[in-house]
């Protein structure tokens, strides 16, 4: 178990909650899989059972991180949470969660790669990492308590300097829409608290001062996180600004890029100017104010500086300071978050969705406090969704008794009064009445509990649901068959970024069909949005590409949320990002040669273990029809305009099922049942995989 790469610490923990037992492993066995996701699957593959459901005592819990974690390599703070969720219907389905903040750096420091939480322990308890040691303490005394208290109390009992991620009510409480968060405000999602909670697992509190070897030479090291500055765009790598200025050649309205010459966070000092040196690390992370993009420029004057995951130059979390909304609603007068965590608040108010104004701003500081604290999960906005299509088309008066009807305040939702935040998102945690659990199981199971067929759903655009209990996350809005494709890959929602943010770049088409030809071998491999041409072999490269870059993101700790970086700012290089640049931080800093081929076969390798991980759970020799789903409301245009029209996103269903065609081709998968081939596992490396596949009856033909 010891150090044989840079990066890695070269080993991990596993905890057995049911005996209290926690032994040492070691990290190079997985080495295949490079980390994250890869090492969590992994580990599901080869000790847990297919049809295990979330709460069992078999389930385990991966927290894993990749070798660059705790570098200092820019946007490596992330954490990959593996486990079998409860939210994905009509079965558990194994999924990860991602969390940015500092879990995975203090993983790292205190001597780890990886924690395999597994067992059940027989009352409440939080695990203590600290400088190559471990304890499993008494949680009683916080067992009940929000999010916010038990880091806070646990701090003050081990020291303030690590990090704590722990559950909510929510997850004590097993409500399926849960999440563990840690770092105040940074989450995993997809019932990952839940499956803490039915383990009694409270919180990790991590602390350590062990060092992460770099085993190349520390100059390329420096020069190469340098070189990434000079690459590196606004959040969701928009590389180019909102706003029109003589110093940037493009610009475009629907950029993250905000920051703009009199934009500026409380604590900067004035004037703020713009250079047009991209490598400024101040200009960098003064790009991104995800909460003025998303709630308006009034939120400038809260703003009290960017926040995010450590070594993240982008921050594109917002802190705000709102005294006054905060007296007013009985919540903390500072508020974090960036995304759905940090708009979600106005979602719950049909009149307020998808508005920026000051109310839809308070409505965001209440939510925050309130999902986090009690560590409810959204999924990806489908909670409010939920929520409002069915009170605008009066199912809850239909479903839910007269009494629990009326006990709710539905003028408080009329009135897009914030107050109405806390009475729904309590529900949800305490399980209270019909309306808090149902709403906490998770669409696939709150329609199947309520009678509604799945596809009325599936029919409805405004519901955004894509399939098996998730929405769609960047699909035909944003890239057409690409984004289609991979939205049907996954248990969740695929939270693939490596696709959109090349397409929603700011770039104009014709810069990014020259990347395309470079990247994918045609300018065919992506269209303008809303300009979509019928699918080919290309856009399908693209799209197995981005799946792969994905996992590799999630497998060496690389936020996904702002990779691949392969277009840039640089209109010098024209906008020409690098493919390469994850390849090029692998090998300085492990010392382990792989290239970018390699290091994409091992992404492929997880990706095709997830793959066939999903179809033994599902015991389906038909992938394609059984879990490759998507919805029928792809099919719709309000104004009835047909398929591959200008301004349109509406799919062409033959066209989908020949990109379906396609992908699979790409992928050496059977093209009738979606299916990896023996030889494809074999290929992959993944022998056992194809031996288990092959006997299971789970291979094309078997
Ligand atoms: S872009 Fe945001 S989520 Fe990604 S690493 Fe940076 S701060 Fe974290």
């Amino acid at each position: 178990m010891a150090r044989k790469f840079g990066g890695y610490q070269g080993k991990g923990l596993r905890v057995n909650l049911s005996t209290g037992r926690i032994t040492v492993e070691d990290t190079y066995k997985y080495l295949d899989f490079i980390g994250g996701t890869g090492l969590g699957y992994k580990v599901f593959w080869d000790e847990v059972a297919p049809r295990t459901k979330a709460y069992d005592e078999a389930n385990k819990i991966v927290f894993a991180v990749g070798p660059l974690a705790g570098t200092g390599a820019l946007c490596s703070g992330r954490t990959a949470v593996t486990t079998i969720m409860p939210v994905s219907w009509p079965q558990h389905l194994i999924g990860s969660g991602h969390m940015g903040g500092n879990f995975a750096e203090h993983l790292k420091y205190a001597g780890y790669d990886f924690l395999i939480i597994e067992g059940k322990a027989d009352r409440p308890v939080w695990l203590h990492v600290r400088d190559g040691k471990a304890w499993l303490k008494d949680a009683s005394h916080v067992w009940g308590q929000g999010t916010r208290r038990t880091t806070r109390v646990i701090s003050e009992e081990v020291g303030a300097d690590g990090t704590v991620a722990a559950i909510g009510p929510a997850g004590e409480n097993l409500v399926p829409y849960s999440v563990v968060v840690n770092s105040r405000a940074h989450t995993a999602g997809c019932g990952i608290g839940a499956v803490m909670g039915s383990k009694m697992l409270k919180a990790i509190a991590l602390q350590g001062s062990q060092p992460v070897h770099i085993a190349g030479d520390k100059a390329d090291w420096e020069k190469l996180i340098n070189y990434h500055r000079t690459i590196i765009g606004a959040n969701n790598q928009h590389v180019v600004p909102n706003f029109p200025s003589p110093l940037f050649e493009y610009w475009d309205a629907g950029s993250r890029w905000v920051g703009a010459p009199g934009k500026r966070w409380g604590a900067s000092e004035a004037p703020v100017t713009l250079t047009n040196d991209v490598r400024s690390l101040n200009r960098i992370s003064y790009r991104t104010n995800n909460a003025a993009y998303f709630l308006g420029d009034n939120v400038w004057q809260y703003t009290v500086r960017n926040n995010g995951c450590f070594s993240c130059p982008i921050r594109c979390y917002t802190v705000m300071k709102d005294e006054d909304t905060a007296a007013k609603f009985g919540v903390s007068p500072v508020q974090f978050n960036t995304c759905v965590g940090m708009f979600g608040g106005r979602e719950w108010f049909p009149k307020l969705s998808r508005k920026k104004s000051d109310l839809a701003r308070q409505a965001g500081f209440v939510g925050i406090e309130l999902m986090d604290d009690l560590g409810v999960w959204e999924n990806y906005g489908q909670l409010f969704r939920d929520f409002s299509n069915m009170y605008e088309d009066g199912i809850w008066k239909q479903k839910l008794g007269a009494d629990e009807y009326k006990s709710i305040p539905w003028d408080m939702v009329d009135a897009c009064n914030p107050e109405f935040i806390k009475v729904a998102v309590n529900r949800i945690a305490y399980k209270q009445g019909e309306f808090g659990q149902l709403l906490g199981m998770g669409t696939g199971y709150m329609l199947e509990k309520m009678g509604i067929p799945e596809e009325k759903w599936k029919d409805d655009h405004r519901t955004v649901y894509w399939k098996m209990g998730h929405p769609k996350h960047h699909a035909n809005e944003d890239d057409g068959q690409t984004g289609c494709v991979i939205n049907t890959q996954y248990n969740r929602d695929p939270m693939c970024h490596s696709n959109c943010n090349f397409v929603r770049s700011g770039l104009p088409i014709d810069v990014q069909k020259r990347l395309a030809e470079h990247f994918w071998g045609s300018a065919d491999a992506v269209d303008a949005i809303g300009d979509y041409k019928p699918t080919n072999k290309y856009k399908m490269i693209r799209a197995k590409w981005s799946i792969e870059r994905k996992e590799l993101h999630d497998m060496l700790s690389f936020c996904n949320w702002m990779g691949p970086w392969i277009s840039s700012p640089n209109k010098q290089d024209g906008y020409m990002g690098d493919n390469s640049l994850e390849s090029k931080y692998y090998r300085v800093l492990t010392g382990h040669n792989l290239d970018v081929k390699e290091l994409d076969r091992c992404a492929e390798r997880a990706f095709n273990l997830h793959r066939a991980y999903t179809a033994r759970q599902m015991q389906t020799a038909d992938m394609r029809k059984k879990h490759d789903q998507y919805p029928n409301w792809l099919f719709e245009d309000k104004k009835d305009k047909a398929p591959f029209t200008k301004g349109t996103i509406r799919m062409d269903k033959a066209d989908i099922e020949k990109s379906l065609d396609l992908f699979y081709e790409v992928q050496g998968w059977d093209v009738k049942s979606g299916l990896p081939t023996a030889n494809q596992y074999r290929s992959l490396g993944l022998n056992d995989v194809a031996d288990t596949m092959t006997k299971e009856k789970l291979v094309p033909g078997a």
